[in-house]
C-alpha cells in the first residue's frame, strides 16, 4: 500500500475518505445501470448527497478503526515506555526492586498480530529480566569471592551461593591438595568421603568437560548419595589454564534448566579465579611458616603460634605443654661427617619428634639444632610423657652414611603453663630452657621437667 504520511492513522483517514468520496461520486452511474433515469441521478442535488454519504461513511468507517486499534496499541506502547523508564532508573539508582515482569507485562488479549506484537513484548521483557538477573548472580558471585583467599571459607561460601542459584539440594565442591582431591565444602550429602572416587568426578578432570547425570523418574537408583530423590547430579571441573583445581557437585529433584547450565559456566569461570588465588595463598603461606630442612614451624611463626596458645590458655584456663629440645654433641656429629650429614640427622630428629607428637600439638625449629615443642592442652605429666616418647623414638633412630650408622640423642626440658611467676609465654619458654640446661648439665639424653 503507498503511503501519504508517517503517521498510520493519517494515511488511514485519506485512503477511507478517499475511498467514501469514490463511492459517492460513482454512485449515481450505478443508480443509472440499475435502471433509475438519468435527469433524476445526474443532477447537482443526487451528487452531493451521496458524496456526503460516501464522506460520512468514511469519516464513520476512520473512527471505528481507530476507537478499536488505538488503545489497544497505546496499551502495548504505555506499557513499553513504564519498562523503558523503570529499567533507566533502576540502572541510575541501582535499586531493582521495582522491576518485576509483572509489572512490565503486557496483557495479551487478541489472536492476532497485535496480540502476536504484545507475545513478543512480552518475551523480550523475559529475556531483558533474564539477562539482568544472571549479571546480578554473576556479580554478586564474583564480588564475595574474588576477595576471599581462606580456602575453607572461600569453599564454604561458594557452595552456599552455587545452592542458592541453581535450585540444587545439596552439593560438594573438592579441591585439589598434593594431588589428591579433599572435600573442601559439603551440605547435604550422605557420605561425602565417597565422592573423590566417583567416575563422573574423575571423568570430568580427565575431560575438562561438566558430567551431568540424569536419573528418570523410573530409573533405581542403587547408592544413597543424597537423602532426597535427585533427578540430576551435575559435575563441574574446576581449572586454571588447563590445571585441574577440584569440581563443584550439585545433586537436584529436577533437571537442571539450560539458563542454569549457563549460569554454571560463569560461576565456574569466577570460582576458578578465587580458588587458584586461595590456593596459592595457602601455598605461599605454608612456604612463610615451614623451615625447608625439617619441615617444622619456623621460629617466627612458631613464636606466633605460641602466643596465640599462651593467651588461649590465660583466656580458657586450660594448660599448655612446652618443651625446648636440643641435640647432644651435635658438632661432633658435624665434625665428624660433615655438614650433609647433619643435616639429614636433623631431618630424622624432626621426623621422629612428629611421630610423638598427637595432632594440633606444633613442632618449631627454633634455633640451628634446638625445637621448642608447643603442646597445647597438656598438663606437665602429660608434657614429661611425651617429652620421653620423642627422647626414645630419637634415641632409636638411626642415619645411615655409607657403611655406617649413626646414633644420637637429644636432651629436653619440660615445662607446663599454669605456673608460678609466669605471665608472658616468653617467661616459660625461659622455665623449659633451664629445664634443657638441667639436663644437658646432669648428663644428656634425657627429660628433665621444671615445675
Ligand atoms: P650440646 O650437647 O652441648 O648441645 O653440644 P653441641 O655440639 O650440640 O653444641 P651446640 O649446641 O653448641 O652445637 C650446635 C651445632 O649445631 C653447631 C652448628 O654447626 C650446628 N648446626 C646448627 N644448625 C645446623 C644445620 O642446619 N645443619 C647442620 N648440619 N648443623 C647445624
Ligand atoms: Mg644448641
Ligand atoms: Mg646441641
Amino acid at each position: 500500500m503507498p503511503r501519504f504520511t508517517t503517521k498510520l492513522f493519517t494515511d488511514l483517514v485519506i485512503w477511507m475518505i478517499g475511498f467514501g468520496l469514490l463511492n459517492g461520486a460513482s454512485f449515481p452511474f450505478f443508480a443509472y445501470i440499475l435502471g433509475i433515469e438519468a435527469k433524476q441521478v445526474f443532477t447537482f442535488t443526487f451528487w452531493t448527497a451521496t458524496l456526503t454519504a460516501g464522506l460520512v461513511a468514511g469519516l464513520i468507517n476512520y473512527t471505528l478503526v481507530r476507537l478499536v486499534v488505538r488503545p489497544r496499541l497505546k496499551i502495548l506502547a504505555d506499557h513499553m515506555r513504564i519498562v523503558e523508564k523503570t529499567i533507566g532508573d533502576a540502572n541510575f539508582t541501582g535499586n531493582w526492586s521495582s522491576c518485576s515482569i509483572d509489572i512490565c507485562r503486557v496483557p495479551v488479549d487478541s489472536n492476532d498480530e497485535i496480540g502476536e506484537s504484545a507475545k513478543a513484548f512480552n518475551d523480550l521483557v523475559e529475556a531483558l529480566f533474564r539477562a539482568h538477573n544472571t549479571e546480578i548472580a554473576v556479580s554478586d558471585f564474583s564480588k564475595t569471592l574474588s576477595s576471599q583467599l581462606e580456602l575453607d571459607i572461600l569453599s564454604k561460601q561458594a557452595l552456599e551461593l552455587f545452592l542458592q542459584y541453581t535450585n540444587a539440594m545439596a552439593g560438594a565442591i573438592l579441591t585439589e591438595s598434593a594431588g589428591e582431591l579433599v572435600i573442601s565444602a559439603h551440605h547435604g550429602i550422605n557420605d561425602p568421603k565417597t565422592l573423590p572416587n566417583s567416575d563422573y568426578v574423575r571423568q570430568a578432570l580427565r575431560t575438562h568437560e561438566c558430567q551431568r547425570v540424569q536419573f528418570p523418574p523410573d530409573v533405581q537408583i542403587e547408592a544413597v548419595l543424597v537423602n532426597f530423590r535427585p533427578q540430576e547430579i551435575i559435575v563441574v571441573p574446576l581449572e586454571f589454564k588447563n590445571a585441574p583445581l577440584g569440581v563443584v557437585i550439585l545433586a537436584a529433584n529436577q533437571t537442571f534448566s539450560p539458563d542454569i547450565t549457563r549460569l554454571l559456566q560463569f560461576f565456574r569461570r569466577s570460582f576458578s579465579l578465587a580458588l587458584n588465588n586461595a590456593l596459592i595463598h595457602s601455598h605461599l603461606q605454608r612456604i612463610a611458616a615451614l623451615d625447608t630442612l625439617t619441615g617444622a614451624y619456623n621460629r617466627r611463626f612458631g613464636l606466633i603460634r605460641l602466643r596465640e596458645e599462651f593467651n588461649r590458655a590465660v583466656r580458657t584456663g586450660s594448660s599448655l605443654g612446652i618443651i625446648m629440645m636440643d641435640i647432644d654433641h651435635f658438632k661432633s656429629i658435624n665434625d665428624t661427617y660433615g655438614h650433609l650429614v647433619g643435616d639429614r640427622v636433623l631431618g630424622q630428629i624432626a621426623e621422629s619428634t612428629r611421630q610423638a607428637l598427637r595432632e594440633g600439638d606444633l613442632m618449631v625449629r627454633y634455633g640451628g639444632e634446638e625445637f621448642l615443642i608447643i603442646l597445647p592442652g597438656a598438663s606437665l605429666e602429660n608434657g614429661t610423657q611425651i617429652g620421653e616418647r620423642v627422647r626414645r623414638l630419637i634415641a632409636d633412630a638411626v642415619v645411615k652414611d655409607g657403611k655406617q650408622f649413626i646414633h644420637f640423642t637429644a636432651s629436653l626440658g619440660v615445662t607446663a603453663f599454669p605456673i608460678d611467676n609466669v605471665e608472658h609465654e616468653l617467661e616459660l619458654v625461659k622455665h623449659a630452657d633451664a629445664a634443657l640446661y638441667a639436663a644437658k648439665h646432669q648428663g644428656r639424653d634425657r627429660v628433665v621437667v621444671m615445675q
